[in-house]
């Protein structure tokens, strides 16, 4: 066996859930009602992504607002330096800290039209490693940052790509959440290159379950990912299917996530896409259970 049963993983870790800011009032309703069912999980965060180009910022807003406000939850914004001076930037982060906000997920962004390259604003943060730098300056934020276990597609190689995660860390990151990978082995060369590059940073997994195989093979090609060929066969035939595909999304991250723990992670971080039920399906295999359950257990 490659692994723990899932009956010996006793849910021994921290898991943090990402969600996109909704742009209707039924995405809303489906937002919030995934925001409650992953609540009594005890995630130790859960954050909300900013839109290309700042398209997102007061949806973004006022959604870590609300989850800061209404429920028990630590709420982390990203945050990214597209087409925006470093001013209005760091206006965005003092209004997260005025609304009880302590963590950001601190990113670069890419440019607003797809496939362009990126040019950072000329009175902006030119990179995440800045933009790290700058909330640090503003106040005493927890930040996340990202990270590319297949290296980012602007990253000359493995080593510049390393580089500027080491700038990342350096300039005051707490920890690095990846890009979504396939394969556990990719998570793992990747940590091991982190270690011996000497950067000292915790290194989140990102899993990202699955459902939809055309949509997740198009993003993964703009993000440098590789989809294992197996996969391909594990969607074949399933247009017509969205029960079944959704099974085989909590096999395979289930999966995923069970070989990850047999190698220490003890971390992982949901791309949820504000829906509830794959995220909660894969913790419960992990042994993650609802805060007030696993104490009415306990007792
Ligand atoms: P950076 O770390 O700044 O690096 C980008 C590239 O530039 C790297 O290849 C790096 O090597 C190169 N580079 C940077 N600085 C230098 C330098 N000084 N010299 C040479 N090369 C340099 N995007 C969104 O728009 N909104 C989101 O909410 C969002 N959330 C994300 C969450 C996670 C966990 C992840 C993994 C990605 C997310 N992204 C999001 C995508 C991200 O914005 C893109 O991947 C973007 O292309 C790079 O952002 P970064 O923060 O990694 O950039």
């Amino acid at each position: 066996l490659d692994g723990p049963l899932y009956a010996d993983i006793a849910g021994d870790m921290q898991v943090s859930f990402e969600f996109f800011p909704p742009k209707t009032e039924k995405m809303e309703e489906q937002l919030w009602s995934s925001i409650r069912s992953l609540e009594p999980l005890g995630p130790r965060f859960v954050s909300v992504t900013y839109g290309a180009g700042g398209s997102t910022r007061e949806r973004t807003h006022a959604t870590v607002a609300r989850i800061q406000r209404e429920t028990g939850l630590a709420a982390a914004a990203h945050l990214t330096c597209v087409e925006a001076t470093r001013e209005e930037i760091d206006a965005v982060a003092q209004e997260y800290w005025a609304a009880g906000v302590r963590h950001i997920v601190a990113l670069r962004g890419d440019a607003p039209a797809q496939g362009a390259r990126y040019a950072a604003h000329p009175g902006g943060y030119d990179n995440a490693a800045a933009l790290v730098a700058g909330l640090k300056r503003l106040h005493p934020f927890e930040v996340s940052v990202a990270a590319y276990p297949e290296c980012h597609p602007d990253s000359a190689d493995a080593t510049a790509d390393l580089d500027n995660l080491r700038r990342k860390i350096d300039a005051g990151a707490n920890r690095a959440i990846t890009q979504f990978f396939f394969e556990p082995e990719t998570f793992f060369r990747y940590r091991d290159a982190v270690a011996a590059a000497g950067i000292q940073a915790e290194i989140v997994p990102g899993i990202m379950p699955v459902t939809n195989f055309a949509s997740v093979t198009r993003m993964a090609a703009m993000c440098g990912t590789a989809v294992p060929s197996w996969m391909a066969r594990l969607f074949e035939g399933l247009d017509d299917h969205p029960g079944a595909r959704q099974l085989i999304a909590a096999t395979l991250a289930a999966e995923l996530c069970r070989k990850l723990y047999a190698g220490d992670v003890r971390s992982f971080h949901f791309y949820t896409l504000n829906r509830a039920e794959l995220a909660y399906a894969i913790c419960h295999l992990l042994g993650v259970r609802a805060q007030a359950q696993a104490q009415e257990v306990a007792a």
